[in-house]
């Protein structure tokens, strides 16, 4: 399985304005690749004819004019304008399977700057860059100081350098050897998410989210507010720009920290665990700041869940996001069809019982989990038709983007 690990770096000056200069390339490659996959696209559309722009085409659409047309690309690693156009190609996939938004051009910012750093791999060169402790070797530019070593073991498959607020990280894939353990004890939970608790598990567990969340969020806001007040194209904006950038950074690494602890635990009690579907669409649609950051969340814990699953041997079975988890009674069966959003705690009218609401979703997602657990690997139960997907540990399950982990 491949895992990644994203570091922090030291770099000296020069190294930084390499850096920056890769970013600007591989920046303007998207926005390249971009315009040009807009104009042959509407050329095919009128003209019904000619080729369909591809991430391939473009690439070598590219490779053929960058000496004569933008020279100065030549400077920095040729995986740098490769890797963005590749990067483009995913972007257009997401969009059309309904995953993401059209893709947009990118503008020179303080956060958001990348590229791929490293030269690739092949048979002679099985790592695309060399490691030593706490140092990595990128091309043309040298040994660079990382703050921490890299935490596996493995062939290093990539490298891209990226920019998180005012600071410089390297993230480096590397394709470990992992048989999951055997696990002694069998049990099966559920897990249900929430905005004011991170997390409720079917055995009464809770992880509450972060408390500086709420602060951070208020922070946020005004920091928000106050670059809005500023002239565009001032100083004053620019500065403002940065410091909101880096609260950012700072709330999304408190919410990802918290998410580690929570997700760890989970795999650990649990051998089979039922979790619920996202609804991909509903989220993108709403806007709200709160909510926009808790749904950060939700696909961060969903993806931290999935490759810990896999480091541990536990399987997990998706719910349809039509499973009605909440509204179920896990006592008698009877669907309380009237309950919103708001309601924290609500009365059985079939039985009487009075729920939890987060915790009758967790156990209706146990029971959903330990129902679907008896139907073969990979397929739908026949009198399951929540399932969406089952996952058996044993195949070898990869992103879209073919990195398992992310730490
Ligand atoms: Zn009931």
């Amino acid at each position: 399985m491949i895992l990644a690990h994203k570091i922090a770096l030291d770099p000296n000056s020069a190294q930084a304005l390499y850096f920056a200069r890769a970013s600007g390339v591989s920046r303007f490659a998207w926005n390249w690749a971009l315009a040009e996959w807009k104009r042959q696209y509407a050329e095919f559309s009128e003209y019904k004819c000619g080729p369909r722009p591809s991430e391939m085409s473009l690439r070598k659409e590219l490779n053929a004019i960058k000496a004569d047309a933008f020279p100065w690309m030549g400077e920095v690693t040729k995986n740098a304008p490769q890797q963005a156009i590749k990067n483009l190609g995913v972007a257009f996939k997401n969009f059309f399977d309904g995953r993401a938004k059209y893709p947009k051009f990118k503008k020179k910012g303080v956060s958001g700057d990348s590229f791929r750093a490293d030269g690739g791999t092949d048979k002679l060169h099985p790592n695309a860059v060399t490691v030593n402790g706490k140092r990595v070797k990128l091309p043309i530019i040298g040994w660079v100081k990382m703050r921490e070593a890299l935490r596996f073991q493995g062939n290093i498959k990539s490298a891209t350098v990226s920019r998180v607020a005012d600071r410089w990280f390297v993230s480096l894939t590397v394709e470990v050897d992992h048989t999951p353990p055997v696990r002694e004890s069998q049990a099966t939970g559920g897990v249900d998410l929430g905005i004011k608790t991170l997390a409720t598990l079917s055995d009464g567990t809770s992880f509450e989210g972060p408390k500086a969340l709420r602060k951070s969020l208020k922070k946020l806001r005004k920091l928000g507010r106050a670059v809005s007040r500023k002239v565009k194209g001032s100083a004053n904006r620019r500065k403002a720009v940065a410091r909101l950038a880096q609260h950012h950074a700072r709330v999304a690494s408190v919410r990802k920290d918290s998410l580690h602890k929570a997700t760890t635990a989970i795999v650990q009690k649990f051998t089979v665990l039922g979790i619920e579907g996202l609804n991909v669409k509903g989220m993108m649609a709403n806007g709200r700041l709160a909510r926009a950051v808790a749904d950060v969340g939700m696909f961060e814990f969903r993806r931290q869940l999935e490759y810990k699953a896999q480091m541990h041997g536990t399987r997990i079975v998706v719910a349809s996001r039509w499973f009605p988890s909440s509204k179920t009674c896990f006592d008698c069966g009877d669907v309380h069809v009237g309950l919103t959003l708001a309601d924290r705690e609500w009365t059985c009218d079939g039985c009487g019982v009075v729920h939890d609401r987060d915790l009758n979703a967790a156990k209706n997602l146990m029971r959903f989990a330990a129902s679907s657990a008896v139907t073969a690997c990979g397929a739908k139960g026949a009198d399951n038709i929540f399932a969406d997907v089952v996952k058996p540990v044993a195949v070898k399950q990869e992103s879209r983007r073919g990195i398992n982990a992310y730490v």
